[in-house]
């Protein structure tokens, strides 16, 4: 282990224990998995209403999905191409009486017994907008596009000391579905935009040229090519460690990827584009935890009274 890795470690150690112990994340003996107390929800909430108060001037379309999605739609979205080390696949247990006593025997031996298990009909949400794309299907866009506000709990298979780095944790998002034109400026738009919201409750942000972690030797060509196109962007700041920033937002463009696959046109019959920009809002709890201390009482009346708390 080198050094730094060693200081980073110390860091998330470090941070983890003072929130655990603070009561504000609650443990479950498994990494990045955590309940929230009603504190923290209350930051959320707070952080939330925010958004909202910068997002509904422009009038979207509020959706909310359920955590799972449809394992038709997951295929659709080449995640399990791109990221299959990060999936997470809802398994249950269809078989009969004597399959049911083969895996208590299992469970009881301490056996391998989801060996027993076949898969549902759905896998957890990747990201907060696969969702959405089936339902806009088949469609034509009206001439101005959409623009869709979604909120969701989303899932990657990545236990880590870092408390930032959660299994599953809720992405706010706004998407806009158009041409090449409006989703390149729904991103800037919102790039600057989220930097303008973080700002306003004392977080220092800094945007990057990112890229989404792909799976494998291909994927290090892929993410090289995100990072030349400059699909992808991310806002960083301070949470557990000063060394290792960490991303509080990001802002994807994908092409034509999901405009193709679903069937989506623009009004002038070509494949829509889309654009999509998140908040992590647990990391976001985090980084102004860190930087304003524990207790949202004693935060500054000005950072209280932007968030309305
Ligand atoms: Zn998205």
């Amino acid at each position: 282990m080198c050094g730094s890795h060693g200081s980073l470690e110390l860091a998330y150690d470090e941070y983890r224990n003072q929130l655990l112990d603070a009561g504000l994340l609650l443990g479950s003996g498994v990494s990045g998995v955590y309940g929230l107390s009603g504190t923290f929800e209350g930051v959320i909430e707070a952080f939330e209403k925010l958004i909202t108060r910068h997002g509904s001037p422009l009038n979207p379309e509020v959706m909310r999905f359920p955590p799972i999605l449809n394992r038709k739609t997951y295929l659709s979205t080449d995640h399990i191409e791109t990221m299959p080390d990060l999936m997470g696949s809802v398994h249950t247990f269809k078989g009969d009486q004597r399959a049911h006593l083969k895996l208590m025997q299992k469970k009881h031996a301490d056996e391998d017994w989801t060996t027993e298990l076949a898969p549902s009909d759905v896998m957890m949400v990747p990201a907060a907008c696969y969702p959405l794309y089936p339902t806009a299907a088949d469609s034509i866009l009206p001439e101005e596009g959409r623009l869709v506000d979604l909120r969701a709990f989303v899932f990657r298979h990545e236990p880590s000391p870092d408390p930032a780095r959660m299994q599953i944790f809720r992405q706010r998002e706004f998407v806009k579905l158009g041409t090449p034109e409006q989703a390149h400026a729904h991103r800037d738009y919102w790039l600057e935009k989220g930097q303008e919201i973080l700002t306003s409750v004392g977080l220092q942000v800094e945007a990057i040229i990112a890229n989404d972690p792909f799976f494998g030797r291909g994927g290090r060509v892929m993410a090289a090519t995100q990072q030349e196109q400059a699909l992808k962007f991310e806002l960083v700041t301070a949470v557990a460690s000063e060394e290792k920033l960490t991303a509080i937002s990001s802002s994807n463009c994908h092409l034509d990827h999901f405009g193709k696959e679903f069937n989506i046109k623009t009004s002038d019959g070509n494949d829509a584009h889309t654009a999509c920009i998140g908040f992590g809002l647990e990391r976001i709890a985090l980084a102004l935890f860190k930087k304003h201390g524990l207790d949202p009482d004693k935060w500054s009346p000005e950072v209280r009274g932007i968030l309305e708390i």
